[in-house]
């Protein structure tokens, strides 16, 4: 039997809806939500990025504006512009769109951020904060996954997760979301002996790798539930093959495109999960859905408004 197909569009709709009507209450209350979001020079995937963040924001009605310094800013420039957006009260939350260019110093204007707008969760206070389970804002991707398990009903508490990629963007948050709810948390890199052995002793795997199709029927547990974060593009005919032959619809859209979006997870795992994402409409939704609802919480956090628990 194949697997349940866990939809993030569906599950990203949901969170959005939610978040739209806390903020028109919060509107109505006169404290509009505001994102800022930092888009420094023209990297074409981070320009479409970025797009995708302001529109979500306009669909929830949340106040967002966009700052574009050129692509020569200096790492001072870009602190004027942080503090700024710090000292503003309209602004809720911070997103400083990655990669900054390479005469930045990327992680002085990360860290610049103050922590209760940092939107990303990328500031040590905030990953100090979900490390010791104190209310803070957590990344957004990872937040993201946590939904998807939980809106699916697939129980956490107990169950053996392990979670393949130790980035301090997914992996690792991930990894901590997992243990904060009572899961067995085995991380992998790519210095893990055996990586198929350890994700096949998973209920629930988390890939986070970056590598189109590697996991492979072999990694996966049958029932397991596994969670596909990976987004990369195919562009080789031989590993179109290998991940998606006899698939028509990939196939036309292969041929007209010159490339198409893969997980890191091969599509032949669907024949022995439990339950899968897909890729795309999976993770990738949440994440976007997640920014808003963090720049609803940064709000209230900041306000001392309540919040709602999540449905
Ligand atoms: P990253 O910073 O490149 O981290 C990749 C991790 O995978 C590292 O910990 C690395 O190990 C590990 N790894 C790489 N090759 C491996 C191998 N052969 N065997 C075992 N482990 C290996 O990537 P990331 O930012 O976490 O992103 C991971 C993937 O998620 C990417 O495809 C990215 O595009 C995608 N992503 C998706 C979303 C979304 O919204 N859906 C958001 C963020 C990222 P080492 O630490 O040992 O190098």
């Amino acid at each position: 039997m194949g697997a349940i197909i866990l939809d993030g569009n569906r599950i990203a709709g949901e969170i959005r809806a939610e978040v739209a009507a806390e903020v028109k209450a919060m509107t109505s209350a006169g404290m509009r939500p505001g994102l800022a979001v930092v888009l420094v020079g023209h990297n074409p995937a981070s320009e479409v990025y970025v797009r995708g963040k302001t529109k979500a924001c306009e669909e929830v009605g949340i106040y967002s504006e966009k700052h574009t310094p050129a692509e020569s800013a200096t790492t001072e420039e870009l602190l004027t512009l942080i503090a700024d957006l710090n000292r503003r009260d309209q602004i809720d939350g911070i997103l400083v769109q990655l990669p900054l260019p390479p005469q930045v110093d990327s992680k002085k204007v990360l860290l610049a951020v103050d922590p209760a707008k940092d939107v990303d969760g990328f500031h040590p206070m905030n990953v100090g904060f979900l490390s010791t389970q104190r209310p803070g804002l957590v990344p957004c991707t990872p937040a993201g996954i946590m939904e998807i398990l939980r809106r699916s009903k697939i129980p956490v508490a107990g169950q053996e997760a392990v979670v393949a990629g130790r980035s301090d963007i997914v992996g690792k948050p991930t990894a901590m979301l997992l243990i904060n709810a009572n899961a067995t948390v085995t991380v992998c890199h790519s210095k893990t002996r055996d990586l198929p052995g350890v994700c096949r002793r998973a209920d629930i795997l988390v890939a986070a790798i970056g590598r189109a199709g590697m996991v492979t029927r072999e990694y996966v547990k049958p029932g397991a539930t596994v969670i596909d974060v990976g987004m990369n593009q195919v562009t080789e005919r031989a590993e179109f093959e290998r991940l998606f032959a006899g698939n028509p619809k990939r196939e036309e859209a292969f041929r007209t495109k010159g490339s198409t979006l893969a997980g890191d997870v091969h599509p032949a795992v669907a024949e022995v999960a439990g339950a899968i994402t897909p890729v795309p409409g999976g993770v990738g939704p949440l994440t976007i859905a997640m920014l808003m609802a963090n720049t609803v919480r940064a709000a209230k956090l900041r306000r001392g408004v309540p919040e709602l628990s999540r449905a």
